[in-house]
């Protein structure tokens, strides 16, 4: 496996780029945006730099890196020889699937599929395709290049060797995949986003502060970030979809997102991506310090 196209180039899609890049594979990387692919490559380079500062790569293993990646800004473009496409676009069922019918058209006929979602079912997403024992998801975490986990989750179809290929394939990136079965929100997300939910929730009733929540659970429970940073860092409209897909999937009110996410989610208050969520990031140098913060 040497040519890996992927979907996206945001949060996640950059990181997933930049990992499979300084790994040595050739990386498509595609988005509907050109603004998207533009920021991506800078966050790239610019992550990129960090390493170098902190001697951990040279000036040559970045050049290399940055090497590795091309851009395209369609689907049929950039997956004709790819022999993995992992989809890290926004978190919309109906993107998904009309991404998935559109890559298992584009793509060779052992071409493996794999998604991103946080939350979505990959069993559904499979059904799309021609291929569903060969749609998988691959569950990276933020920031991609830093944390060490993959979370790979079978469909109800997915095959073992398509299995077996990924979670080698996983390791080969210096990860550890870690292999689960496809229900709403999986594993990681199912136990994260109702602790994020009620610390949104909290502030909503008024219990305490941004800061107060935040302080009681990275000094009270060794948290590396408190849980409204850590929404912000994610994105608060994909953490308010990943919550509605579980709500959704087990009809059960202890996912309900809480009406503050709601309405910041439609103010346009994002987090660290639109500059403000419930910390204020309009200095660059405020998300940078938390993704310093995140990665020691
Ligand atoms: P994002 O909003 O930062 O980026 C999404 C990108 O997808 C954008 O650049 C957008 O232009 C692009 N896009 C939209 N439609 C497209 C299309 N048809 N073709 C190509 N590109 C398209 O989102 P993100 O945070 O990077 O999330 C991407 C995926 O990763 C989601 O499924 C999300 O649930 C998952 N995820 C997110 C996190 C996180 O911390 N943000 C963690 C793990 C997984």
């Amino acid at each position: 496996m040497k040519n890996v196209a992927v979907i996206g180039a945001g949060t996640m899609g950059n990181g997933i780029a930049h990992t499979f890049a300084q790994s040595g594979f050739k990386v498509q990387l595609i988005d509907i945006s050109e603004a998207s692919l533009k920021r991506g490559i800078d966050t790239i380079s610019k992550n990129l730099d960090r390493m170098v500062a902190k001697e951990k790569i040279t000036d040559a293993d970045k050049a290399e890196t940055l090497g590795n990646i091309t851009t395209f800004t369609s689907i049929p473009e950039g997956v004709e020889y790819a022999s993995l496409v992992v989809e890290a676009a926004t978190e919309n069922i109906d993107l998904k699937l009309k991404i998935f019918k559109q890559l298992d058209e584009a793509c060779p006929e052992d071409t493996i599929l794999a998604s991103n979602t946080s939350s979505i079912s990959i069993t559904q997403i499979a059904a799309v395709t021609s291929r569903p024992n060969m749609v998988i998801g691959m569950h990276f975490m933020n920031p991609v290049p830093i944390m060490k986990l993959v979370e790979i989750i079978r469909g109800y179809n997915t095959s073992d060797e398509v299995t077996n290929t990924i979670m080698e394939l996983s390791k080969q990136l210096g990860k550890i995949p870690t292999e689960v079965n496809d229900y709403p929100g999986f594993v990681a997300n199912r136990i994260l986003m109702p602790m994020l939910n009620e610390a949104i929730e909290t502030l909503y009733n008024g219990v305490a502060g941004v800061e107060e929540i935040d302080t009681v659970m990275k000094l009270g429970m060794a948290h590396p970030m408190g849980p409204l940073q850590l929404a912000d860092f994610i994105g608060l409209d994909i953490c308010l979809s990943i919550l509605n897909v579980m709500y959704d999937g087990f009809k059960n009110p202890k996912y309900a997102p809480c009406p503050l996410l709601v309405n910041m989610v439609m103010a346009g208050k994002l987090g660290v991506k639109s500059g403000e969520g419930f910390y204020d990031y309009t200095e660059s140098k405020k998300a940078e310090k938390i993704a310093k913060q995140f990665s020691k």
